[in-house]
């Protein structure tokens, strides 16, 4: 029957269109992006068969969309997983993660020196919940000391911000896994190129996949890597809480962990060349980067991680303290105060003013995060332009 203009509109070139190219021959060299919200059907026994895993297919972007599947599964390749999830954000990856292992009454060991933001929700969120934290260094991997007969996870970052400790990750999964405690860990700052928790031990791997993983600064973007219980298990979570990422993101994620093996190689020569150029520096006090033989973090991450690399990210105290951080930010040309990280280009943070600013002062004192600390995200530039620019703004203060 011939429609009227509205409605032809709306029903040509419509899903049965986007069936037919999906059924044909030919496939799209890059994965398209499945800008729907929800699929269409014309029986209700598709949809039922779908629901049960009888049959493979979507029927709601916030419980799976094809985008976020396919972008998965490169995470869960990129660390070895059995299975990924990609979410609107790192928070959102790592908040509904914890959530999934505990109850009201749990208990939750983790390292003080962590993201801010992580930092803030494990100190003040959780307790409202009923559970409870306790901060211990776990550098060297014995949580035996901290142990309750309710705790339930062993929380720290693989190389932790902003002071680059690196604990050691396979003596930390087998004193939790004696004590029947999950070890959850965020690799966001090593990412899988540097190192892979899962062989490891670690039972799941967070990211902030704004950072390294979308590598671009264009998108805000989480995950978590592990086996497929694990990962079933938080996935329960995720479509209750809702935090999924935007198709449109999820594929600008797929583009950009295409090169991130050749960026985060490039990052880590880069920064290790600076971190050496700023540990001579008679203006700097000290720098922390576990690549430097000085570091103590050195030989547990030449352990652990892949030979000879050690990270993108390096801070540095200057010796004239919070006056001096001020002026270098100044005097730099290209180099811009940037609160993040991990982006194609040099940027630099200020620790105590941004990512670490919630932390309570004297907590953050004592973790050795001081006032005037520099965070630098050492970008894919040519390393000698990174150390004319920086030798040049130290001229300065
Ligand atoms: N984990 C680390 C190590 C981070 O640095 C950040 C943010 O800076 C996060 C997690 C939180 O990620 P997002 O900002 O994507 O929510």
């Amino acid at each position: 029957m011939k429609k009227n203009l509205s409605t032809r509109l709306l029903h040509t070139g419509d899903a049965k269109f986007a069936g037919k190219v999906a059924g044909m021959a030919s496939l799209p060299e890059s994965m398209p992006i499945y800008l729907t919200s929800v699929f269409a059907f014309d029986n209700i026994a598709d949809v039922d068969a779908i629901y049960e895993k009888e049959t493979d297919g979507y029927i709601y972007s916030r419980i799976a969309a094809p985008n976020a599947d396919a972008v998965s599964e490169i995470l869960a390749a990129a660390d070895n997983g059995e299975k990924a999830l990609v979410f609107a954000s790192g928070m959102s990856a790592i908040t509904t993660s914890i959530l999934s292992f505990v109850k009201s009454g749990d208990h939750i060991i983790s390292s003080p020196v962590l993201y801010g933001g992580v930092q803030d929700f494990l100190a003040n969120e959780l307790p409202r919940f009923g559970i409870e934290v306790t901060f211990a260094d776990l550098l060297d991997g014995d949580v035996s000391a901290y142990v309750r007969p309710n705790t339930k996870i062993v929380y720290t970052e693989t190389i932790c911000n902003p002071l680059m400790e690196v604990p050691n990750l396979e003596a930390l999964a087998k004193s939790s896994h004696a004590h029947g405690i999950a070890l959850l860990v965020d690799n966001t700052f090593a990412t899988p190129v540097v190192v892979k928790p899962l062989s490891l031990g670690a039972d799941a791997v967070l990211y902030s996949a704004t950072k390294y993983l979308g590598g671009h600064s264009d998108i805000v973007a989480g995950a978590v890597v592990g086996n497929a219980e694990i990962i079933g298990r938080i996935k329960r979570f995720q479509v209750l809480y809702g935090c999924v990422a935007s198709p449109h993101d999820c594929w600008l994620l797929a583009r950009s962990l295409r090169t991130l093996d050749l960026r985060m190689k490039r990052h880590c020569e880069n920064a290790l060349e600076t971190a050496k150029y700023l540990e001579g520096h008679p203006k700097v006090e000290r720098v922390f980067y576990p690549g430097l033989a000085s570091s103590p973090s050195h030989e547990r991450a030449s352990h652990q991680f892949e030979k000879g690399l050690f990270g993108g990210m390096l801070s540095i105290d200057l010796k004239g303290g919070q006056d001096a951080a001020g002026k270098i930010i100044g005097a730099l040309e290209t180099i811009y105060l940037v609160p993040s990280l991990a982006g194609t280009a040099t940027t630099v943070s200020w620790s105590a003013k941004t990512s670490h600013r919630y932390y309570k002062r004297e907590d953050r004192l004592k973790a050795g995060i001081t006032d005037g600390q520099l965070r630098f995200s050492v970008g894919l530039e040519d390393a000698q332009d990174i150390i004319a620019e920086l030798a040049a703004a130290l001229e300065k203060v």
